[in-house]
């Protein structure tokens, strides 16, 4: 099987196993396809276990005012409602929210006639509604996300005064205590420097994330195949997270686990997100990394015609986090494609394919170049 079938292949059968939110048969079924390759090719696997508190999104919730019904998401680690039934109240203007390293978020309070607050309502400035993660100490109040056409309406609003009455349903919660895992596959050991290739395989629970991971777990599963013989100079561990959407759940754990043994890699690669466009992001640091990331991937980029954007601190909101904060060097490839994130429109599409082949080339490059610099 050719290289581009073989990803085409595997990016399919991710997606086909649908939303693979946490602790849902979709997120079982992605391991299954995943550890049924690795065994195919031979490979050295097993899965890294860790614990989660689960939560639920409950059904769609209902935001309605000046008699309409709005798109709203419940936004992921968001609490239940203070109260039973639906909420109604006031909307008034809060400030901006920064959402995971983006802080072109507006958020406003939804206030009962007792000036309790009941909920907060937020969304982006511009594209539509999509549920996102929750920073965290943000564990009081329910929590919803809307879009920016209803952003600006409300922001409107508070310009000019104008008082906006809202009723809102919704009913996350917060569940048992779970068992995550996260797939870590061994490729034969040619070298003393650990590197470790990441991606996540579980999505939110309102789309099959062919973008937001399917993408990034199937070129992993393509360099396992490309790779099976091990790195040159490369001590090479491949590892498919889960629980990526749940504030890092699967890599937190797993590079605690790897503090603990005293194996934290020199270098984290992840790949999160292939996404329409022709903008690679590089989500990089620490900064001297730069020289390097640039001499290797400029010419692979000129050659794919492709743009490329180089973004130092690395954004908090992927795997590569937690091995950042424990001394790794890290380096994220995205194909960024804000308007379907966390959307069901992201599926399966010729554009996101073409930009897997490109960001395997791309990694490749980063490997062949790896065991030659001094990190
Ligand atoms: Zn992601």
């Amino acid at each position: 099987m050719g290289k581009l079938a073989l990803l085409h292949g595997v990016w399919t059968e991710l997606v086909a196993c649908g939303a693979r939110f946490m602790g849902t048969p979709g997120a079982e079924q992605a391991v299954e396809v995943i550890t049924r390759y690795l065994q195919r090719w031979g490979l050295q696997y097993h899965c890294h276990e860790y614990e989660y508190t689960s939560w639920l999104p409950g059904d769609p919730p209902r935001l309605a005012w000046d008699g309409r019904e709005r798109e709203a998401y419940v936004m992921l680690g968001s609490p239940g409602a203070q109260a039973k039934g639906p909420l109604s109240g006031t909307i008034e203007y809060v400030g901006p929210l920064g959402i995971w390293g983006r802080h072109d978020w507006e958020r406003f309070a939804l206030v009962s006639p007792q000036a309790e607050l009941l909920a907060y309502i937020a969304g982006r400035q511009a594209g539509p509604a999509i549920p996102q993660t929750l920073p965290l100490g943000c564990d009081q109040v329910l929590y919803l996300g809307i879009g920016s056409a209803d952003v600006q309406e409300l922001l409107l609003a508070h310009q000019t005064g104008r008082v906006v009455t809202a009723t809102l349903e919704a009913n996350p919660s917060f569940g048992a205590v779970q068992i995550g895992r996260s797939v870590v596959a061994e490729l034969p050991r040619r070298g003393d420097r650990l590197v470790i290739i990441g991606a996540h395989y579980d999505s939110f629970w309102n789309t099959a994330g062919a973008y937001d991971n399917a993408s990034g777990a199937a070129c992993l599963l393509s360099l396992a195949h490309q790779l099976r013989d091990g790195v040159p100079g490369l001590n090479v561990r491949l590892v498919w997270f889960g629980s990526e959407e749940w504030l890092l759940a699967g890599s937190n754990a797993y590079v605690q686990m790897l503090e603990e043994r005293g194996e934290v890699p020199s270098f984290m690669l992840n790949l999160d997100g292939v996404g329409r466009g022709d903008v690679l992001e590089v989500w990089y640091g620490p900064d001297p990394l730069l020289p390097f990331l640039r001499e290797t991937i400029e010419p692979q980029a000129a050659e794919l015609g492709v743009a490329t954007r180089y973004i130092f601190p690395p954004p908090e909101g992927s795997d590569h986090a937690a091995f950042y904060r424990a001394g790794s060097k890290v380096c994220m490839l995205t194909f960024n494609d804000l308007e379907i994130l966390h959307r069901a429109e992201d599926s399966i599409d010729e554009a996101k394919l073409r930009n897997m082949q490109k960001t395997l080339q791309i990694a490749q490059a980063l490997l062949d170049r790896l065991p030659h610099q001094e990190l």
